[in-house]
């Protein structure tokens, strides 16, 4: 067992691939929602015609639109939510490895839970919703989006950046422990050499052991040395204030000056 896995907090005892099963039954349950969900017109049991005709009508002579979204529609690609029964990432609960309590006592367990996260973002695939806000945006100058989502799948379905803020940020930026360097948009993968795998191992899979990564070896500050952390929100973090919080969008939206440049 890596020394890495031991100094995690409140670790359940679970049998090793324990969080794999409950992820696949999670997965085909979303596939059989999905399938069920396929063709034009709704299933009854999820919506009645009426009401679709309805909401579509209103939604086209809409200006104003604002939506609200967040792991649901990422599931679709394949992105776990890790919520309810996927809420496992190997035998960790997400909830307490999500945390800047974890960060500080294993920033290489948690790192290597993000590199796990960066690279399955990056090999799915945008979706018929995301396609769909995306879309939406074009067409309609004040829809604006709030994702909790950090996979980017959004932006690469071509939502336009004006018109959607990630609240909770992004795999894909980091931020200095110790100074205020920030880095956007950076979608190397591995991020560092020392998160490189084998092609045949996936590291959700517990009975692939994890690395005991030093913590030189972990993403650095090019400015001062510090350590990088993932730039998201963690559980037990505020969103985003200050100097970190993103200008415009949301926020011109909700004040009325959102306009289409
Ligand atoms: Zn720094």
């Amino acid at each position: 067992m890596a020394s890495s896995q031991e100094a995690t907090p409140n670790r359940p005892q679970l049998p090793p691939n324990f969080a794999n099963e409950l992820w696949q039954r999670f997965a085909s349950e979303q596939k059989r929602k999905l399938a069920e969900t396929a063709g034009t017109q709704p299933s009854s049991s999820e919506i009645s015609a009426g009401d679709y005709a309805a909401f579509t009508t209103h939604l086209k002579s809409a200006t104003r639109i604002l939506a609200l979204f967040g792991a649901g529609l990422s599931a679709a690609s394949g992105i776990p939510t890790f919520r309810g029964a996927g809420g496992f990432w190997r035998e960790y609960d997400c909830m307490t490895l999500a945390t800047p309590s974890a960060f500080a006592k294993d920033p290489a367990l948690v790192w290597q839970f993000y590199s796990y996260r960066r690279h399955c973002s990056l090999n799915a695939k945008p979706n018929k919703a995301h396609i769909a806000l995306a879309e939406l945006a074009k067409r309609k100058p004040e829809f604006f989006a709030i994702s909790q989502n950090i996979d980017g799948l959004c932006q690469r379905a071509g939502h336009p950046p004006e018109n959607i803020q990630a609240i909770h940020g992004s795999l894909f930026s980091n931020r200095c422990t110790k100074c205020h360097y920030v880095e956007n948009d950076n979608f190397k993968d591995p991020l560092v050499p020392a998160f490189a795998l084998p092609d045949d191992v996936d590291l959700a899979d517990a009975k692939f052991p994890l690395k005991s990564i030093p913590i030189e070896d972990l993403p650095r500050c090019p400015d001062c040395g510090g350590l990088l952390r993932p730039n998201v929100v963690w559980f037990g973090e505020s969103l985003p204030s200050g100097r970190r919080r993103p200008r415009g969008g949301l926020d011109e939206w909700f004040h009325g000056e959102f306009r289409e440049e």
